[in-house]
This record gives C-alpha cells, sequence and structure tokens, in this order.
C-alpha cells in the first residue's frame, strides 16, 4: 500500500466515523424532541379533559341552582322540597345533595301538593258544592277589564282541584260558561246526598259614588250552620291571601243560600271595581291562594262543625 493510499484510507474512516457521530446525534435529538412533544401532547389531552370535565361540572351545578332557585320562589311553601331534572327531591336546597322522591315528569304546583296529601283517602271528607255566580248572558260585576263570571268559573276550577286533592269530592253547579238559573242551582244542591257545604263564588263591586272598597265578605242566610261557615272561610282566606276580612253579612232575598238545606255562603272573593284588587283576581296564583284559603276554612269548618272526620 503506497503512503497515499493510506492516507486516503484513514481520511475516509475519519469521514466516516464524523458521519456517524453527527447521525448518532441526530437521532438523538429527534427521539429527545419526540419524547418532550409527546409528554406536552399528553399533558395537553390530560388539561383538555380537566377543563371539559370542571366545564360540565359547573353546568350542571349552575342548572341545578337555577331550577333549584326558580322553584324555590314557585313554591316557597315547601322549602324542603325541590324539582330537578323534572323529578321532585328533597334536600335544604342549592349547592347540597338532591336526593330524588319520585319521578313526576311534569313540572307543576300539584306534583308538591300531591306529595304534601298523598296520605289523605281520596274522597273519604265528604262533598262540597261549588257554585260559579252568574254566566252566559249573565256577566255579573264588571271593573277594570275583569268580568265576574269568568273569575268566577276560574276560580271554581281551582277550587274543585284543591277540594278533590285535600279528600273531598265535588259538584259545580255551573261547570261551564252557560247560563243557570238561581233556583236550578239549589235544586241540583238540594238533590245531592249529605254535602259539607255549598260555597257559591262571586266578586263584589261597588259605584263609584259609593266610595272605594277592597276585601272578601261572606254573605248567607241566618239557619244553622251559615254564619260559622262564612266566618271560618274568611277567616282562612283572608289568612292565606292576606285580603282585607269584611266580615260575615246576612240577606234574605239570595235564593243560593235561603232555599237550600246544607250549609251555604256566597263569597265575595274580592272588588273587580278596586283595580289593586282586580288584578289580583284575574292572576291564576293568586284565585290559586283563594282556593287553598277556601279548602283551609272548609276542613276546620268540618272539623268544628260536624266534629272528627
Ligand atoms: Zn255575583
Amino acid at each position: 500500500m503506497s503512503r497515499r493510499a493510506t492516507y486516503n484510507n484513514v481520511l475516509y474512516e475519519q469521514n466516516d466515523r464524523d458521519r456517524r457521530k453527527q447521525a448518532f446525534i441526530r437521532k438523538r435529538k429527534r427521539k429527545r424532541a419526540l419524547v418532550v412533544l409527546s409528554f406536552f401532547g399528553v399533558v395537553a389531552i390530560l388539561l383538555l379533559i380537566i377543563i371539559l370535565l370542571l366545564v360540565n361540572f359547573i353546568k350542571k351545578k349552575y342548572a341545578e341552582h337555577v331550577e333549584a332557585i326558580t322553584y324555590k320562589e314557585y313554591v316557597g311553601e315547601y322549602p324542603d322540597v325541590w324539582l330537578v331534572d323534572n323529578s321532585l327531591k328533597t334536600g335544604s336546597g342549592a349547592g347540597d345533595a338532591f336526593f330524588e322522591i319520585t319521578n313526576t315528569g311534569e313540572k307543576t304546583e300539584l306534583d308538591l301538593k300531591a306529595l304534601k296529601y298523598k296520605d289523605i283517602v281520596p274522597g273519604s271528607k265528604g262533598l262540597v258544592i261549588v257554585d260559579a255566580g252568574h254566566g252566559g248572558y249573565d256577566g255579573g260585576a264588571e271593573g277594570n277589564g275583569v268580568l265576574e263570571k269568568d273569575i268566577n268559573l276560574e276560580i271554581s276550577y281551582k277550587l274543585k282541584d284543591e277540594l278533590i286533592l285535600r279528600g273531598y269530592t265535588v259538584k259545580l253547579t255551573r261547570p261551564d260558561d252557560n247560563f243557570v238559573g238561581l233556583t236550578q242551582r239549589a235544586s241540583i244542591a238540594n238533590a245531592l246526598e249529605d254535602p259539607v257545604c255549598l260555597i257559591s263564588l262571586h266578586q263584589n263591586s261597588l259605584d263609584a259614588s259609593e266610595g272605594a272598597a277592597s276585601g272578601m265578605e261572606s254573605w248567607t242566610y241566618r239557619r244553622e250552620g251559615c254564619e260559622e261557615l262564612g266566618n271560618t272561610i274568611l277567616e282562612a282566606a283572608c289568612k292565606k291571601t292576606g285580603a282585607k276580612n269584611r266580615g260575615t253579612h246576612f240577606r234574605t232575598n239570595l235564593v243560593v243560600t235561603s232555599r237550600t238545606t246544607m250549609p251555604a255562603i256566597i263569597f265575595e272573593c274580592g272588588y273587580v271595581t278596586d283595580a289593586t284588587e282586580a288584578a289580583k283576581l284575574a292572576d291564576p296564583a293568586y284565585q290559586e291562594r283563594i282556593a287553598e284559603g277556601i279548602v283551609d276554612g272548609i276542613d276546620n269548618f268540618k272539623l268544628d262543625y260536624y266534629g272528627g272526620e
């Protein structure tokens, strides 16, 4: 081998070592980059999962919170019962654990009442006659855009629902917007067997010349049970609604109270001629409270007048 050839050979080996070394360094760099990249990738994915879980959790908690607050306003009377995801739950409210009571499907106040009165045997308390005053061509009193016959009918339906829920059976003397004569109403009532009482629903009015008035009144006839019924219902209904108690008054010319045989009253829920009261009387939530108050009164009357169950 010549000197020249040996030199070339050495040079070649040197270059080859360098190439391999560089290749090794490049490979190591790529490997490191890959490790770093996959580390950050995993961290990013984990972070994303955590963020998604957190967002989901907050969204769910917020939805429950809003639902609970809304429902608390809706039925402040039932502070321990909440509606979450369309089912009734108990617990102390937003943020706390909710325990499911029952699936109801519908978000209605009736669900909560059904729960409250679940131990009452349907129809066990006797029959109540509900008489919605006026009807058909007879509109009754009018004021502030409110027509008496409509309010009477609306309250009579709510009163019927409330009575049934609380264990009564109900007879409506005027089930729709048709005229029913006064004598006919008395006949319908007198033909029924052992009714607890009759409540004739009316709205009051006052001529502008007579001044201003608002509040509830009972009108009745001097016979057994009627005054007690008038007073008991007034007390309970005024307590429930905050309306003024204007007392029980006697009238001899009212067919529905004078010609019937069971305790009976005409219940004047309020004055349509008073702008503030007229607005309340037309409000379904207020009508509901009137109905609840009347049934509270009927419960009390039944206990006092007939005694026991
Ligand atoms: Zn009337």
